[in-house]
């Protein structure tokens, strides 16, 4: 973003100023959205009421062109253009599922469909999303460009973002600039918000081993092929893979979830097969494809060895988020510019979760922030997908002013490093 004296700063202040005041104004309003969508958690990509809500919202907001019925039925792809004429795209995204989890807490607003929850928070990214929408819609004559708020299904099975972009074109007509996103953080103070140098989601792979040896009377394990020894070998290697055959600095991980063997009633039979399997990430692709071939090669070494056959199936589910380095320092200060210099910092290492915003940000600049929702006054708040997780909607406000901040600079084209 250019500073002041820069192309008449004085007047776009003024503009985030007034974008300011009115988030101030809306927070009772946001807090009401965000509670009813909360009471109303939905799975995957059916999401009905969920989208009745945020449709009905987003009609109430003046030009503002709705798409509804979108990624298949439940996504909505809400379209603004400033009265300033031409100027660039940009995407901005809320995913809108819930979890399949019992809600434990005892607000007066929780979940009224059983054995589901908002428990990540999307109930929030919904809401501060229709509030940026309202704020850019209050400014629409003071910015040029076109701003495209995509409310989408599936986020928590890897779904939604595929077929809005495949079958609904969300990135193109007319083609999108740039994409940013949030997610709230318990492990982050209420007002603050974290913003990764590099990689703010990790690519996410799967594995699964299967050895199948030769069944027999544990006395005699020479007359045996016994898969359990051959897996113990295979899973001690594990960590040698991750330290020997990828560089130190390379951000990675590999956990074991499950091994499968035997039956714990039958103590003197070595079985005939053993499985096992779980996770992988990486912030580069590379790197979860070496593991994944490491693991396959000493896989069939050891089995080689044992003379054991062997299955190995290795997936990859999502790309890495990685922020463009070209958009940090403006969407720092657009954020900083709302909330407080402060308040807005940068988050050095990398973080290996998963998140479908990976299929926006593979193919246009991008930035994902972390926004805070840990109370001031609370020591730790409950993490994400836990029974117990709570959204502050304090920050509601905070949220939608920043978002409506990157959409009116990022039109503006002021976002770039120049
Ligand atoms: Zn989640
Ligand atoms: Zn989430």
């Amino acid at each position: 973003m250019k500073r002041e004296n820069d192309m008449g700063m004085s007047g776009q202040n003024n503009v985030i100023e007034k974008m300011k005041k009115a988030a101030g104004a809306m927070r009772s309003d946001l807090t009401r959205i965000r509670r009813e969508l909360h009471r109303h958690p939905e799975l995957g990509m059916e999401l009905p009421e969920t989208h009745e809500i945020i449709s009905r919202e987003l009609r109430k907001i003046p030009g503002l062109q709705v798409y509804e019925h979108r990624a298949g039925g439940s996504g909505i792809i809400a379209v603004m253009r400033g009265g300033k004429g031409a100027g660039k795209t940009v995407l901005m995204r809320a995913d809108i599922d819930a979890l399949p989890i019992e809600e434990k807490t005892d607000r007066g607003y929780r979940s009224m469909n059983p054995g589901r929850m908002h428990a990540c928070g999307h109930d929030g990214h919904a809401a501060w999303l229709i509030g940026a929408a309202k704020l850019l819609s209050l400014t629409r004559e003071e910015w040029g460009g076109c701003i495209k708020f995509v409310f989408q299904p599936g986020e928590e099975i890897g779904k939604g973002a595929d077929i809005l972009i495949g079958e609904d074109k969300v990135l193109e007509d007319p083609p999108v600039d740039m994409a940013f996103a949030a997610h709230g953080w318990p492990s982050i103070e209420s007002g603050r918000i974290g913003i990764a140098r590099r990689c703010a989601f990790g690519c996410v792979g799967s594995f699964r081993v299967k050895i199948t040896g030769q069944k027999g009377h544990a006395s005699w394990p020479e007359q045996t092929v016994d898969p359990i020894a051959a897996a113990n070998e295979i899973y001690q290697y594990i960590p040698a893979i991750l330290a020997r055959k990828i560089g130190g600095t390379a951000s990675k991980v590999m956990s074991v979830t499950y091994m499968q063997a035997g039956d714990p009633k039958v103590r003197n039979i070595i079985p005939a097969a053993c499985e096992f399997g779980g996770t992988m990430r990486a912030a580069k692709k590379e790197t979860l494809e070496i593991m994944g071939r490491e693991l396959k090669k000493e896989t069939e070494a050891v089995c080689r060895v044992y003379g054991a056959s062997w299955e190995v199936d290795v997936r990859t589910h999502g790309g890495a988020v990685e922020n463009a380095p070209g958009l940090l320092e403006g969407v720092r200060n657009a954020a900083a510019e709302v909330l407080g210099r402060e308040q807005v910092y940068i988050i050095e290492e990398d973080n290996l979760g998963g998140e479908n915003f990976a299929e926006y940000s593979s193919r246009v600049p991008s930035v994902y922030m972390f926004i805070g929702i840990k109370p001031a006054d609370q020591q730790e708040a409950p993490g994400l997908h836990s029974p117990q997780y709570r959204f502050d909607d304090q920050i509601l406000a905070g949220a939608a002013g920043t978002f409506a901040a990157i959409g009116y600079y990022g039109c503006m084209g002021m976002l770039e490093r120049a």
